[in-house]
Formats: C-alpha cells, structure tokens, sequence
C-alpha cells in the first residue's frame, strides 16, 4: 500500500513517507513527522531550571533558577533539553534507539540544536557523545550520542571528540536500578584524555536525561581532566 502511494506520490513530485513515531501514511519529507505529532512534539521554551531541567509552570513562564540547584548546583553549567521525556517525544527517541531507527539521526539532530539556539547558548570549543559500552553498542549496532554528536558538530561548525569520554569498565543499564544505585553504578566508570580536554569548553550530547548520575560523571571526570566548563544538550528530560 505504502509502495504504490509513494509511487504515485513521487510521479507527482511528492515523497510520500511514514511518521517515524505514529506510523501514519504523510507526505512530508522522509523521516519528518505527521503534522498530529509534530504538533505535539514542541519544544520546551519556559518554565523550567535552566541547570537541571526541572519544569514548572508553563512554556510562558522564564526560565528560572530552581531551589535545588541555588542551594547544591549539579557540575555542569548549563543543561539544554528540547522537550519532556513523555508522549510522542518518548515514542520518538524509542524508536531511534531500539527499531533500527538510524534514519532519523538527522530529525533528532535537526531538534538537538533548536533546543541549543534556542537558547543562546555558549559555543563549545569541543562536542562530546556520552559513550555507549562495547556490548551495549555489538548489540544495537550504533551508539545514538555519538551520531547526535557527529551531525550536531557539523550543524555548530564545531569538532566532535568522538572518544573524549570513554568507558573504562562494563556498568548494568542505568534504567534497571534505582536513583542510589545508578550513582554507585557509574562512579568511575569514565575515563577523559586531559591533552584533548584541558582548558576546552565541552558540550556533551546524550539523548534523555534520567536522573543525571550519568551525566554528573562524564561532567565530573572531563572536569578532573581539566575541561574549562561542561554544557549538557540531550533530546528529552524525564520527570521524576
Ligand atoms: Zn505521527
Ligand atoms: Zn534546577
């Protein structure tokens, strides 16, 4: 059915493709979303804490500082985030990650950096992906930061350290354990190269941010290796 549609469609000059997260037959270009999901996969412009990503209120209300992070600021200076891990959004990142979804790298990217300039954020001198463990990666076939990261670098015309970080032991999955155990879990677990990272602004990329153990340790270890500042951008921030 598909098949014929686009055949149709493409001898009228139009690419006839499916929404990536509902599976709706769309005409938008391929690998854009449906017009229901693109509506509702906006992204967050207010109403959160631009440190953690905590939300409140509304996309009316500014961006401001929550209790928590005035009081016991996590490491990294900023954190950017396009959206709330849930609904479409959650659907989307899903499906890049587990249903061979490596087409979509660039819808995701394309996303990543509206949520980056939209915020006026400071250019790094260096992007970094969150790395992905050898079996984990033998396993899916790719690691989603690292290709994030790959066309983010070349949209911010900025070089990409695909191994700035980089895992020194296995870690059980981050989504199986609890907020205590996560920490205890990644503690260590990274490694940075000084002579890439000294004196550099990093921007690191992973695509949700959980509970932020993970990202409080790639933060932590490029700052012990001497990294100037650490922004965070990730695709979607979960609400716990
Ligand atoms: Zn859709
Ligand atoms: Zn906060």
């Amino acid at each position: 059915m598909l098949q014929i549609m686009q055949k149709l469609a493409s001898r009228m000059g139009l690419t006839m493709t499916r929404c990536p997260v509902c599976g709706v037959i769309t005409d938008n270009i391929h690998n854009s979303l449906c017009p229901a999901c693109a509506d509702e996969i906006q992204p967050r412009t207010g109403g959160y804490c631009p440190q953690c990503g905590i939300m409140f209120g509304t996309n009316e209300d500014p961006p401001t500082h929550c209790a928590q992070c005035r009081h016991e600021p996590p490491p990294w200076d900023t954190l950017h985030f396009y959206g709330q891990y849930t609904g479409r959004l959650r659907d989307l990142i899903l499906s890049y990650k587990f249903n061979n979804g490596f087409g979509r790298t660039h819808l995701l990217a394309d996303m990543a950096c509206r949520a980056f300039k939209g915020n006026n954020a400071r250019i790094p001198d260096i992007i970094i992906p969150v790395p992905l463990h050898t079996r984990r990666l033998l396993w899916r076939g790719f690691n989603q930061s690292k290709e994030l990261a790959r066309i983010l670098g070349e949209k911010l015309d900025r070089p990409v350290l695909a191994n700035g970080l980089i895992r020194t032991r296995h870690t059980l999955p981050q989504t199986r354990l609890g907020l205590a155990e996560r920490q205890v879990n990644i503690k260590g677990a990274f490694a940075a190269d000084s002579n890439k990272v000294k004196d550099m602004v990093a921007l690191v990329v992973d695509d949700v941010y959980t509970t932020g153990s993970t990202l409080n340790e790639c933060t932590r270890t490029l700052k012990r290796a001497g990294a100037a500042g650490v922004d965070i951008l990730v695709l979607a921030r979960a609400q716990q």
